[in-house]
């Protein structure tokens, strides 16, 4: 399987082939092609396959660059984790004119305001700063069409379903939910099924 089966754009395929990224690992094909058509979809995978340019790059193709408001959050259990996701958002959206913000604790808020006030589309973080931003009124998620769980399991074991809820109930009805997680218990299961719509599941 090439990128090019995917269902992915012209410019986004010249981007991989620039970066080096010759094929897609499983994850990405078996996720991409169903991410883009809207679906939520349920991906049981690890941190090392590939997952974030499987949830991200259907993500890209769908932001409207014009528009300088939050279409695409991003929920990670960790700094670390999620620092590593908006570097390589960063490098998947090549030199699309798109803005991100990092909102992770540990860190002064102050640029992580200034992101937000100059039109950051996709905000990637961790739920406890995501949620602090929103209650002081610089996250807004109206215009929201797509979040993403990353590493569900982690995020729950850490005891982020209360945030993780809080944060899903401020976003529209009406968006795309991703859920990345290596493994699938109970907990998981029923967060998918009280926030998702008809989740199509891909494990490999
Ligand atoms: P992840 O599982 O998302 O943490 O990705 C693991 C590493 O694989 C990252 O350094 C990515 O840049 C890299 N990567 C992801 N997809 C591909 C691909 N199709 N070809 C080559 N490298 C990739």
């Amino acid at each position: 399987v090439t990128f090019d089966q995917l269902g992915l754009s012209a410019p986004t395929l010249r981007l991989l082939a620039k970066i080096g990224y010759d094929h897609p690992s499983p994850i990405q094909v078996a996720l991409i092609p169903i991410a883009l058509t809207g679906r939520d979809c349920i991906g049981q995978a690890r941190t090392g396959t590939g997952k974030t340019a499987a949830f991200m790059l259907p993500t890209l193709e769908q932001v409207d660059s014009e528009r300088g408001v939050v279409q695409v959050l991003v929920l990670a259990p960790t700094r670390e984790l999620s620092e590593q996701v908006y570097l390589e958002s960063r490098k998947l959206a090549g030199n699309m004119p798109l803005n991100f913000a990092l909102a992770v604790g540990g860190r002064p808020m102050g640029r992580q305001i200034d992101d937000l006030r100059g039109g950051a589309q996709i905000v990637i973080g961790t739920p406890g700063r995501v949620q602090d931003l929103m209650k002081r009124g610089h996250l807004r998620l109206e215009e929201l069409f797509i979040a993403v769980l990353d590493e569900a399991d982690r995020m729950l074991d850490i005891g982020f379903r209360p945030d993780i809820e809080r944060i899903l109930r401020a976003c529209p009805k009406d968006r795309q939910t991703l859920l990345l997680s290596a493994t699938m218990p109970p907990d998981v299961m029923k967060l998918a099924q009280r926030y998702m719509v008809d989740p199509e599941s891909v494990d490999l």
